[in-house]
């Protein structure tokens, strides 16, 4: 059929990692984008939390995009400042920063069915129009405070970890960090050296699996410069990447020999490097590795032994003015206490307002919990596309390369109306449906669902989190299934 190309506008949420990404994509193939980010910088995650310690425990050169390799890592992992440098440098260097509106947050999106659009509220007052939303807000951006009484008494600083409060005292002072997540963990191992007395609250110990670390020579620098190649040996590492499939299986075979392996992995870990043995038996987890995000240190076992940090299992009673009241009665006097608590991993666009056809609110359509079409799309959301939205893979691996085979999906979806051949495009109810029903029977087997708390959890108890492994992720990522899509051709709707 002969279809005269359409023009297409296309309005990105957010400017974190996933929007460059998409704005990259976009840019490359001449499309007319705009991103829209509420902040007055790039970077989401990575401008977000600037953490003493806030470091990506992905390898630095696995967490980078494929197109876009990067020389100048100073060490096996980065850090979150470089991070932040590194998608600067993309976004400027592929042409996506004239397309950032900074300071603009998307209000609401509303689809209008007669002429096939997005409208787009913004918060300057503004309304712009775009045929295609790509949802790129994150996972992890709403901080969750603990609900600990008296949290609000406390004299000294205290604020949540991603929203770190500089004027807090450190050096020499008595801090506390509440929360025991990769957060929390890389924030004792940072502060550990600087402060007089460190105290790690934690509620439920963590796996630790110890990992390597070092840092790159000017000499290998200078080599990663040249020869683009040795990037790519580290890249896509065997070693690494076997790990990778061995943790999906271990995810999804709760009683396999993986999860064996990594258990004891974690165990000989904590045996080796831990001496006291009352310190030892308070940092060793009571359900199974890798329910909660697996913690990968190469240095938290380290910064709990030295004599100023202690690590408090007793539960918090409650926060008073001096400090914090533990359940038996004593009182850790306190400078600063840092919430490392976690976010609410439920949120994604919203609060956006999001309404689709009919006006269909996603807010209603997300009571019970996010979903969405193999992390993608939602029926009734017409040319609606998500990145890292929910029942993704989130685990410990690289979210570049999550994105980056999500978008490649996307763009299989984006073709038809690119040639104009259809207008919208959405998953189907059933195919939604029946991918729902198969995700959260998997999901209730997988190691996520074997007896802890998380924020993989949803509000029902079920893991929200990709249930199968991550071959069979790029499997589906690959080819989009067509027949499971509701295409809306120019002339007629076809199912
Ligand atoms: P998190 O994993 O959700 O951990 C929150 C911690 O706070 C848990 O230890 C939790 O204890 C504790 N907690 C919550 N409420 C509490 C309360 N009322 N009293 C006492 N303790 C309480 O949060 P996070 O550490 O910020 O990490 C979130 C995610 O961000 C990670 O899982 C990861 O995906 C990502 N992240 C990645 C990196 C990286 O290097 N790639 C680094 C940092 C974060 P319980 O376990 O007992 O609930």
């Amino acid at each position: 059929m002969d279809h005269t190309r359409p023009r297409l506008r296309y309005a990105v949420i957010g400017a974190g990692m996933a929007g460059i990404l998409a704005g990259v994509r976009l840019g490359q193939q001449g499309e007319d984008y705009t991103i829209f980010e509420k902040a007055d910088q790039l970077g989401g995650t990575w401008r977000e939390n600037r953490y003493p310690g806030l470091t990506c425990d992905v390898p630095a050169h696995a967490y980078t995009y494929s197109f876009a390799p990067y020389a100048e890592w100073h060490a096996y992992y980065a850090t979150g400042g470089e991070i932040k440098s590194y998608f600067e440098q993309v976004a400027e260097k592929y042409g996506v920063l004239p397309h950032i509106r900074f300071g603009c947050e998307v209000v609401s999106t509303v689809w209008d069915e007669e002429r096939s659009l997005w409208r787009l509220g913004l918060s300057t007052g503004e309304t712009v129009e775009a045929e295609i939303v790509i949802a790129a807000s994150g996972v992890l951006h709403h901080p969750r405070l603990p609900d600990i009484e008296g949290r609000e008494s406390f004299a000294g600083k205290a604020f949540h970890s991603a929203r770190w409060d500089d004027d807090a005292p450190l050096d020499g002072a008595r801090v506390g960090v509440i929360g025991n997540g990769s957060t929390g963990v890389q924030i004792i191992t940072a502060l550990k050296d600087r402060a007089a007395h460190l105290v790690h609250f934690q509620r439920s110990p963590q796996w630790i699996m110890p990992v390597p670390y070092f840092e790159y020579s000017e000499e290998e620098r200078e080599a990663f410069r040249n020869d683009p190649a040795l990037i790519d040996a580290i890249r896509y590492d065997k070693e690494y990447w076997e790990n990778i499939f061995r943790f999906t299986r271990a995810i999804t075979d709760v009683n396999g020999p993986e999860i064996a392996i990594i258990e004891q992995l974690c165990l000989d870990n904590l045996e080796n490097s831990v001496r006291d043995p009352e310190l030892r038996e308070k940092l060793r987890p009571d359900y199974r590795a890798a329910c909660k995000r697996l913690i990968y240190s190469w240095s938290y076992y380290d910064a709990v032994q030295h004599l100023n940090v202690s690590v408090e299992r007793e539960g918090i009673a409650r926060i008073e003015p001096e400090g914090v009241r533990l359940k038996d009665g004593r009182l850790i006097e306190l400078d600063t206490i840092v919430f490392a608590t976690g976010f609410h991993a439920d949120r994604f666009i919203r609060p956006t307002q999001v309404l689709g056809r009919g006006g269909v609110s996603l807010d209603d359509v997300w009571a019970q919990r996010p979903t969405a079409y193999y992390a993608i799309g939602i029926p009734d959301f017409p040319n609606f596309f998500m990145l890292n939205g929910p029942t993704g893979p989130v685990g410990n691996f690289s979210l570049i390369d999550i994105a980056e085979r999500q978008w490649g999906y996307i763009e299989q979806l984006l073709e038809p109306l690119r040639t104009g051949e259809a207008r919208t495009i959405e998953p189907s109810a059933q195919a939604h449906a029946d991918y729902e029903e198969r995700r959260i029977a998997a999901a209730k087997t997988t190691i996520f669902g074997s007896g802890c708390q998380s924020w993989y959890l949803d509000a029902t108890g079920v893991p929200a989190s990709w249930p199968w492994s991550y071959e069979a992720f790029a499997d589906a990522m690959a080819k989009p299934v067509m027949a499971d899509y509701r295409i809306a051709r120019r002339e007629a709707l076809a199912e």
